[in-house]
């Protein structure tokens, strides 16, 4: 059963409609608020605080779902690098108690020199704090949304070539 928080950003019932790829435990999110184009968070279904909350079978679909989502990325921007990054507790920056991956694709130059990491913890406050830094707006979030899903489309085409 899943567990649903009331109020908790990642447990809303949206979520899973605006999600652009899902596994049986796992939603593949775009950032409301991207610090790079593709910039996507990995967020359990159920409302899983820890990456420590996740049983074996999850923590296995966890790395493998993201891996895929990552290619996905990837292969839909034209990126060669990506960075993951996972706040998991209060001290360790973690805003939303609800478990998110960040996943960031990369390429050459793509911050002209500045701190990704920095940046992160930015929009750790952003994915509650709107006023933060400029978000998406709806047509613009669906517009991304689609177009990753577009993409996964193509990929499959191609690896069954
Ligand atoms: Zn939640």
């Amino acid at each position: 059963m899943d567990t649903v928080t009331e109020g908790c950003p990642f447990c809303k019932r949206e979520n899973q409609e605006m999600a652009f790829l899902e596994s049986d435990n796992f939603l593949a999110l775009y950032n409301i608020a991207p610090i790079l184009r593709g910039h996507s968070l990995v967020v359990p279904k159920r409302h899983a605080v820890s990456l420590m909350d996740l049983n074996e079978t999850e923590s296995a679909e966890l790395v493998a779902f993201s891996r895929k989502v990552t290619l996905l990325l990837q292969f839909a921007f034209k990126s060669d690098g990506f960075d993951w990054s996972l706040q998991d507790g209060i001290n360790a920056g973690q805003t939303v108690s609800h478990f998110h991956l960040h996943i960031v694709i990369r390429s050459k130059m793509d911050l002209g020199g500045q701190d990704w990491f920095q940046l992160i913890q930015e929009n750790n406050k952003t994915l509650l704090d709107s006023s933060s830094r400029p978000r998406l707006s709806d047509e613009e979030y669906l517009f991304y949304t689609e177009y990753i899903k577009d993409q996964y489309k193509k990929m499959n085409q191609i690896s069954e070539d």
